[in-house]
């Protein structure tokens, strides 16, 4: 094979490999799914479908049989996964808490085991490793086919180590090595917006009429702010040099405004995070002795329950979260935001003054732009799941 037509032949194998993922994900997202459905969501022919499916089936990876289809209510033959036992451990690392858990293939969290993140990482790692061995050796007869985790900052572009988590103060932590608890289960650490919006794009296949995961950039405010994008069904990662895609958070919004972790000032996250809603709440000064800094839940309930001064902050948080809403539609070029992680408890105090910020921008003069809530647990362990049930099927 001469050098041209090896390239070519690499080619077409790796667009081959990403049209049997886009495939998987379609079967997996919708549960059962035809032929003609992949055709026409995925722009395949039919012979490229047989190509890509065949094997499947033969490996007893994928089934086709009779089922009523959802689109029609007509019995059609259906593609499905062939037995439903594959099983996924995920740990979704925290600044505050963490959570470890099981999922099935068909995205059903079946256990969650929730507690404190140790401020050390050595101790964070040791004691999520007890955690996730407690729940593997707990079933042990599954099958379980990858670890996912979710960490709150930056990974090296194997996906291996955490390379900085500026709201733990953590570097270069070797995750996978510390969580490898048998050779037969890899371990994914990924960015948690990152792996919120993979959760995201799941569920919204499965929401779809037509199969297709839309574009969107997802915003997670949690403890901080970060940003997933996907695009074309896949996560953006961004130049594997940098390792910063989707670090909104650290935008500047005020001039000279409030010093952040990252040593800039002003930082979006220091006023449109969940956490930044406790200094805003107290009107920017130290608690006084005695006050207790409220976390974010309780002012969500304190606004529910009639509360001004919450519901207050609440909607300044509201509108500081449309500003950078719209800074980053502009800037990536993508009208469709989800909004993931702590802040969407307070999503209806939030939601009015979030669009009237959008409103004023020049953003909000054009059409089709939305901002919609994800689900809590995409934001958390669903993520980490997520990054699981991926990984798999990319090795398929
Ligand atoms: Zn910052």
């Amino acid at each position: 094979m001469n050098y041209r037509s090896a390239i070519s032949s690499d080619g077409h194998n790796q667009i081959f490999a990403q049209k049997r993922v886009l495939l998987l994900r379609m079967v997996r997202g919708a549960r059962s799914v035809t032929r003609s459905e992949i055709g026409k969501s995925l722009g395949i022919d039919k012979s490229s479908i047989t190509e890509i499916v065949k094997p499947l089936i033969k490996a007893g990876i994928l089934r086709e049989g009779m089922a009523d289809h959802p689109s029609n209510g007509r019995p059609s033959r259906a593609l499905s996964f062939a037995d439903g036992q594959d099983h996924f451990l995920g740990l979704n690392l925290g600044v505050r808490r963490s959570q470890v858990g099981v999922m099935t293939l068909n995205g059903d969290i079946t256990e969650e085991v929730d507690f404190q993140t140790p401020s050390d990482a050595d101790a964070a790692l040791r004691m999520a490793r007890e955690e996730i061995l407690h729940l593997y050796e707990k079933h042990r007869g599954r099958r379980f086919r990858a670890l996912g985790v979710s960490v709150p900052g930056t990974t090296d572009p194997a996906r291996r180590e955490l390379t900085y988590a500026p709201n733990l103060g953590w570097k270069n932590v070797k995750i996978a090595d510390g969580l490898q608890i048998d050779p037969a289960i890899p371990v994914v650490v990924e960015n948690d917006s990152t792996a919120a919006a993979m959760y995201e794009a799941r569920v919204r296949i499965r929401q779809s009429e037509d199969g297709r995961t839309p574009n969107f950039v997802l915003v997670r405010s949690g403890t901080g702010i970060g940003a997933g994008l996907v695009i074309g069904g896949e996560v953006f990662r961004g130049g594997a040099e940098m390792g910063m895609a989707g670090e909104f958070g650290h935008m500047t919004i005020v001039a000279g405004g409030k010093p952040c972790v990252c040593a800039n000032r002003g930082c979006w996250e220091k006023y449109a995070s969940a956490a930044s809603a406790a200094s805003l709440y107290l009107g920017d000064r130290p608690p006084a002795r005695g006050e207790s800094v409220p976390r974010f839940v309780e002012i969500v309930s304190k606004a529910e329950n009639g509360d001004v001064r919450s519901r207050r902050t609440l909607e300044k948080i509201g509108d500081y979260l449309g500003i950078g809403v719209a800074n980053v539609i502009m800037t990536v070029g993508i009208p469709r935001i989800i909004i993931s992680g702590r802040l969407v408890y307070g999503w209806k105090f939030i939601k009015d003054p979030m669009n009237d910020a959008i409103g004023r921008s020049i953003i909000g003069r054009t059409k089709g732009w939305s901002v919609e809530a994800g689900e809590p647990i995409g934001s958390a362990l669903g993520g980490a799941l997520e990054v699981a049930a991926e990984e798999f099927l990319s090795t398929l």
